[in-house]
């Protein structure tokens, strides 16, 4: 099981170096920004790396809502990023799952995400596993809790769609923790990835706040347990920098009984 953090883009692998990871994730561009990502200088060095990459795509994208002027540019803005991940070699790309603005259809969420992944398909397709990430907060969401995400997953089931776990956004979201990862692949059949990340807000809270493992409202026991019934590749993006995410890492190793293989 191969563990690392969320960390800033400018040199992921000395960030992954510094905390011991065997992992990464970072933006190619600015999360808050509608700015097309550019290729890297590093690009080869980071193809060749035996650290693991992931991207996450911004959070300005909603490639669910029925607004046009956000939808069509969130569509083109997940290919970019996929296609620029890809160029990393990253193993996946992960996209939060996004919303509807309230008094409209969740219907047409699910189905605006279809049509994402058919407009990718008829752009050559993703170059890599889209993972989509449940979120915190809303109450048009269509991947906060589990009845929406099985109504998302009978629409983009086809696509070979990924998911990422976020245990924050599970705990603030309100589903309970207990049981989680077998609710969840019951839906999807898969969890490529998670973000085990405590909570600074209670359950069902509906905030994203994310804590370190051994911070906030969660029992650092529970993330463990998911973390092991996932059995998948784990990211931390809790605070505290490289101090405060090599602990978290050291925490979940020891939890799990496994050393790092990564220098
Ligand atoms: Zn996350």
């Amino acid at each position: 099981m191969r563990i690392g953090a969320h960390v800033d883009s400018v040199d992921p692998l000395a960030e992954a170096a510094a905390r011991a990871a065997e992992a990464v994730q970072f933006f190619l561009a600015d999360p808050q920004g509608w700015k097309a990502p550019q290729p890297r200088p590093d690009a080869d060095r980071l193809r060749s790396a035996d650290v693991d990459r992931y991207v996450h795509a911004p959070y300005v994208i909603n490639v669910a809502t029925r607004n046009n002027r956000i939808r069509i540019p969130s569509r083109k803005l997940l290919l970019a990023h996929a296609n620029a991940a890809a160029a990393i070699g990253a193993k996946g790309l992960i996209v939060h799952g996004g919303h509807v603005n309230a008094g409209d259809d969740l219907a047409v969420g699910f189905d605006n995400w279809r049509k994402t992944f058919a407009y990718a398909a008829d752009s050559g397709g993703f170059q890599l596993p889209v993972l989509i990430e449940n979120t915190a907060g809303g109450d048009n969401a269509c991947a906060r809790r589990l009845d929406a995400l099985a109504r998302l997953w009978d629409v983009v089931g086809e696509y070979e769609v990924g998911f990422c776990l976020d245990t924050c956004h599970a705990h603030a979201g309100g589903e309970e923790l207990l049981g989680l990862v077998d609710r969840i692949k019951a839906i999807t059949g898969r969890i490529d990835l998670v973000h085990a990340n405590n909570s600074r807000d209670a359950f069902d809270s509906g905030r994203d706040r994310h804590d370190n493992l051994d911070g906030g409202t969660i029992d650092p026991e529970l993330v463990v347990a998911l973390v092991r019934a996932a059995d998948a590749p784990v990211i931390v993006e809790t605070p505290g920098g490289v101090e405060g995410q090599r602990a978290d890492i050291t925490f979940l190793r020891d939890q799990l009984g496994t050393g790092a293989s990564a220098a």
